[in-house]
C-alpha cells in the first residue's frame, strides 16, 4: 500500500521564540495517523527536534548540500541533518530551482546523497505558467522527474508534485489537472507517494484529497499556524477514511 505523508515547509519564515511556539502548539494538538512532518529552516532543526521527541511529528530540512562535508560556506550536509534528527529533506523545491538556480543535475546529487544518508528524499517537480501554457507541463515535470531518480532506489523516495504557478497563489490547481498530473506521475513512478502542493488550504483539503493519486500534501503558508495545518490534516484523514 502507498503511504500517505503530509508535510510542512516553513520556508524563511519565523523568529526562534515564534517557531518553538508554533511548534509546541502542534504537539499539543496533532493527534493524526498519518505520517506528519515538519520543515522548520535549519537554524531551528535541533530545538524542534527536542520538542518532537516522543511525539507522532517527524522532522525534515527545506534543503540540503550534497557532499558530506568540506570547503562550501553556508552550507548543511547530509549528515548535519542526521545528526539533528531530520528523517525527510525536501529537494529541488521550485524556489531553489528558480531562484538559486538549481539545476536537475544539482537535485540528482543531493538525491542520491539522502539516500546514502538515510534520510526521506521529498523530491518537488512541477511546471510554470508559461511552460504549462506551452502544452509542455508533462514534458517538464517527465524531465524532472527522470532527471532526479535515474538510477535511484526508490524506496524511501516521495515525490511532491507542485506546479509552480499555484504556490503562494491562494489558489491550487483544479482537480481535473492535479488528477491529470498525477496519473502521468504515477505510470512513470509506480508506488512511490505523490503530495500535492500549491496553495493547499483547510477549505480545499478535502477536494484534493479525494483524489485517488493524491498521496498527501506539501503545505507552506497553511503549516504556519498549528489549527490550519492540523484542519488540513483532519481533511485528509476525513477524504481518504483514515481513522
Ligand atoms: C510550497 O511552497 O511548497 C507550497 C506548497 O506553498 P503554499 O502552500 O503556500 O502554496
Amino acid at each position: 500500500m502507498r503511504k500517505n505523508l503530509i508535510a510542512a515547509n516553513w520556508k524563511m519564515h519565523f523568529d526562534l521564540i515564534t517557531a518553538l511556539n508554533v511548534a509546541r502548539g502542534m504537539v499539543e494538538i496533532l493527534d493524526n495517523k498519518i505520517e506528519t512532518v515538519v520543515c522548520p529552516p535549519f537554524v531551528y532543526l535541533d530545538r524542534l527536534n527536542e520538542i518532537f521527541n516522543g511525539s507522532s511529528i517527524w522532522l525534515g530540512a527545506q534543503n540540503m548540500h550534497y557532499e558530506d562535508e568540506g570547503a562550501f560556506t553556508g552550507e548543511i550536509s547530509p549528515i548535519m541533518l542526521k545528526s539533528v534528527g531530520c528523517k525527510y529533506v525536501i529537494l529541488g523545491h521550485s524556489e531553489r530551482r528558480h531562484i538559486f538556480s538549481e539545476s536537475d543535475s544539482d537535485i540528482h546529487k543531493k538525491v542520491i546523497s539522502a539516500l546514502k544518508h538515510g534520510l526521506k528524499p521529498i523530491v518537488c517537480v512541477g511546471e510554470t505558467l508559461s511552460e504549462r501554457r506551452d502544452g509542455r507541463a508533462e514534458r517538464v515535470v517527465e524531465r524532472q522527474i527522470v532527471a532526479a531518480l535515474d538510477g535511484v532506489d526508490l524506496d524511501g523516495v516521495v515525490v511532491a508534485y507542485e506546479p509552480v504557478w499555484a504556490i503562494g497563489t491562494g489558489v491550487p490547481a483544479d482537480v481535473e489537472t492535479v488528477k491529470e498530473m498525477h496519473g502521468f506521475l504515477r505510470e512513470l513512478i509506480e508506488d512511490v507517494p505523490i503530495l500535492y502542493g500549491g496553495s493547499v488550504k483547510d477549505r480545499n483539503a478535502f477536494e484534493l484529497a479525494s483524489i485517488e493519486d493524491v498521496d498527501g500534501f506539501l503545505v507552506g503558508s497553511a503549516s504556519l499556524s498549528a489549527q490550519s495545518f492540523k484542519k488540513i490534516i483532519d481533511e485528509f484523514e476525513k477524504a481518504k477514511g483514515v481513522n
